[in-house]
């Protein structure tokens, strides 16, 4: 039986005084929510912030990138053991902005991924196609070069200590929601094709749906048989909403 899992990804939002309460009040609605997990990934500047308020609670923390090298003259990057120093447990890899803004391609992130691995992190490794790709037809396609970016390059069992989240990119940010049924459809085509490569794994996979979650819509996306849970962006920062919507996983 798989735990849900709910990572609230803030972006480049926050700041000292709004966290302290953000981090407070979502602290106070998830104490009690045993039956799943629960982290947010937070700039880098407030990773000290989030440990020091979320230490020893089942409110986990992490970063949303990192550097594909363990230390050195690259300026403006952060390494890995840079976000274990601060108790991290989870960072998020290839989200759709990393890739469209900052031309992350697949072989970076699939470098990223094994940074994080080395240094005892999970990432939560992002797939998804844009509008144009889903409208052309190409979803598993584009899906599926997106996962054997890592599965090719490092097999199945890397996933074993990783959790793959679906976010359809014309999803993110936009109000726009994959229906469950779309979004369990994708869920799906990736259970099968890690399974391609080990069943078990898959089995056992924790895949996320990513791409306006809302309180509103959490039950129904997160009671279909592939969904895992949610990688959640804009309702994360709003306390009421993000603690709905962990609750909705229980
Ligand atoms: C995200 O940033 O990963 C995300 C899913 O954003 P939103 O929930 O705002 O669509």
């Amino acid at each position: 039986m798989r735990r849900k899992l709910v990572v609230g990804n803030w972006k480049m939002y926050g700041g000292l005084v709004a966290n302290q309460a953000l981090l407070q009040d979502v602290l106070n609605g998830v104490s009690e929510l045993v039956k799943a997990d629960y982290a947010v990934c937070v700039p880098f500047p407030y990773l000290s912030q989030a440990q020091t308020l979320l230490a020893g609670s089942n409110l986990a923390w992490g970063a949303q990138n990192l550097s594909t090298q363990q230390e050195g003259a690259y300026t403006g990057e952060v390494a890995a053991g840079m976000l274990t120093d601060f108790g991290c447990t989870v960072v998020i890899i290839g989200h759709s902005e990393r890739r469209g803004l900052f031309h992350e391609s697949n072989e970076i992130t699939a470098e990223k991924f094994e940074a994080a691995q080395k240094a005892g992190l999970k990432p939560i490794f992002c797939v998804g196609e844009t509008l144009a790709e889903r409208e052309s037809g190409v979803t598993e396609q584009v899906v599926a070069g997106q996962l054997d970016a890592v599965l090719v390059r490092f097999g199945a069992t890397v996933l074993k200590n990783a959790v793959v989240a679906y976010e359809p990119v014309w999803a993110i940010g936009t109000g726009k929601t994959a229906s469950a049924d779309q979004a369990q459809a994708v869920h799906a085509f990736i259970r099968q094709r890690v399974a391609g490569y080990d069943a078990g794994v898959a089995q056992n996979l924790c895949i996320l749906y990513g791409g306006s979650v809302k309180p509103g819509n959490a039950v129904e996306l997160f009671s279909m048989p592939d969904i895992d849970g949610g990688l959640i962006g804009g309702a994360s920062l709003v306390a009421n909403d993000f603690v709905a919507i962990c609750k909705a996983a229980q």
